[in-house]
């Protein structure tokens, strides 16, 4: 089998599963490594710098962007996030498979520039679920959970430009469709 890689990327509305999904990922499918984004956001309790996000002030984003240093940038929630170039090329050349969280901006610029890329839309499997996990989770305050729920809406539109759309009912049954794709892909590219 060849043994060339590729970029995965994976994205859904907030509350979809795709963290959880790419945790699964990394830990259980060979070859995989996650691309660390970079982001203006605050950091979240736990969450550590280096290893979820680099943690960037606006002026360094802005200073890394401009040279150059990011394959895309977009603005999510009203803050910057953007993803280090030199990884992605320096793993896919290695024959790796680079596990990308991004949103739908960020995904169809990733597709447009490496157009091997294997996109998967993770779908929430309804609107209500939806509501009833960003809820569940409480990490974000309501103001922030009605900003998801619209964006949501916007970004399950751009659904139909990804390669895979992959419904995500319960994680074990999304996991073993996704490791399929990756199997698939695998054998192709
Ligand atoms: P969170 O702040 O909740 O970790 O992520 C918010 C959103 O930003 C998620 O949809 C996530 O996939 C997206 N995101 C994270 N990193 C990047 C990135 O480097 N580029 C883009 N375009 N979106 C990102």
């Amino acid at each position: 089998m060849s043994n060339r890689g590729f970029l995965l990327i994976l994205s859904s509305p907030s509350g979809g599963g795709k963290t959880t999904l790419c945790k699964m990922i990394l830990e259980n499918i060979k070859d995989t490594v996650y691309s660390i984004s970079a982001t203006t956001r605050e950091r979240r309790s736990g969450e550590v710098d280096g290893k979820d996000y680099f943690f960037l002030t606006e002026d360094e984003f802005l200073k890394k962007e401009k040279e150059g240093f990011f394959a895309e940038t977009a603005i999510v929630h009203g803050k910057r996030y953007g993803t280090p170039k030199s990884f992605l090329e320096d793993m896919v050349k290695k024959g790796k498979i680079v596990v990308m969280d991004i949103d739908v901006v960020g995904a169809m610029n990733i597709i447009k520039k490496y157009p091997n890329s294997v996109s998967i839309f993770i779908m929430p499997p309804s609107f209500q679920e939806l509501e009833n996990r960003l809820k569940r989770r409480s990490r974000d305050k309501d103001d922030d959970i009605k900003i998801r729920l619209e964006n949501a809406k916007k970004e399950i539109e751009f659904s139909k430009h990804f390669k895979y759309t992959v419904i995500n009912e319960n994680l074990k049954d999304a996991f073993q469709k996704i490791k399929e794709i990756i199997e698939n892909e695998k054998r192709r590219i």
